[in-house]
């Protein structure tokens, strides 16, 4: 899943963008609002990490405006300040939850989770497709209870399939999803990746799930 981080603390950045991509999320980075903000606006992120106090436009500013132009992604307000007025102003404009700095990763982790869990339908931690398993708590991939080890962006892709398990994934979708911003789109990339998870996954079982359909992208599903 990807991630945009408005934050122009460096360190608090960093920290942030380590632990993101450990945690194998694909995080896109701006130092200012502006920048943030026309970020926001031109990608589909599925989560959107936004500090109050920024240089040339301000945290709450950027909410606002996001939400008058119908953008409806989940974000996480960071705020050094913790009055009571400032979360009712920030409710107002349209965060979806904060933190107070300073905070642990761990903290942070467990809100980016919430978030992105409150947007689907089912809430639990562990996506199955058949007798494909991946927990996204442990990041453990298991096929008819084998332990499959990934590389963190096969783990990205696979999970980006199981969250849209039974639906098109077309190549725009995983360019928008599970790649950063600087991407080459006309490489092969993908078809590289699918190769590496379709031998990880579906080598050497009779029921394949990764489905490619000619002209429109792929399908994970059970069955033909
Ligand atoms: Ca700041």
């Amino acid at each position: 899943m990807r991630i945009l981080l408005i934050e122009d603390e460096q360190k608090i950045a960093s920290f942030i963008q380590r632990g993101l991509k450990e945690e194998h999320f694909v995080v896109d980075s701006a130092y200012d609002g502006e920048e943030g903000q026309y970020l926001a606006e031109i990608n589909p992120y599925d989560l959107i990490v936004l500090d109050l106090m920024l240089p040339k436009k301000d945290g709450m500013t950027i909410c606002r405006e996001l939400r008058q132009k119908k953008n409806t992604t989940p974000i996480l307000m960071l705020t050094a300040k913790n009055t009571v007025r400032d979360k009712v102003v920030g409710l107002n404009a349209g965060t979806d939850d904060y933190l107070t700095k300073p905070f642990s990763f761990d903290e942070f982790l467990a809100r980016v989770r919430a978030l992105l869990r409150r947007q689907r339908e089912d809430k639990t931690s562990l996506l199955k497709v058949a007798d494909l398993e991946l927990n996204q708590l442990t990041h453990e991939v298991k096929r008819s209870n084998k332990s499959i080890i990934l590389t963190s962006k096969e783990y990205a892709l696979l999970e980006y399939f199981m969250l849209h398990a039974n639906q098109v994934v077309t190549r725009t979708m995983i360019f928008e999803h599970v790649w950063h911003e600087s991407f080459d789109s006309f490489s092969n990339i993908i078809d590289v990746y699918i190769k590496y998870l379709r031998n990880k996954i579906d080598h050497g079982f009779k029921q394949k799930l990764i489905h490619t359909l000619r002209g429109r992208g792929y399908i994970l599903k059970a069955g033909k």
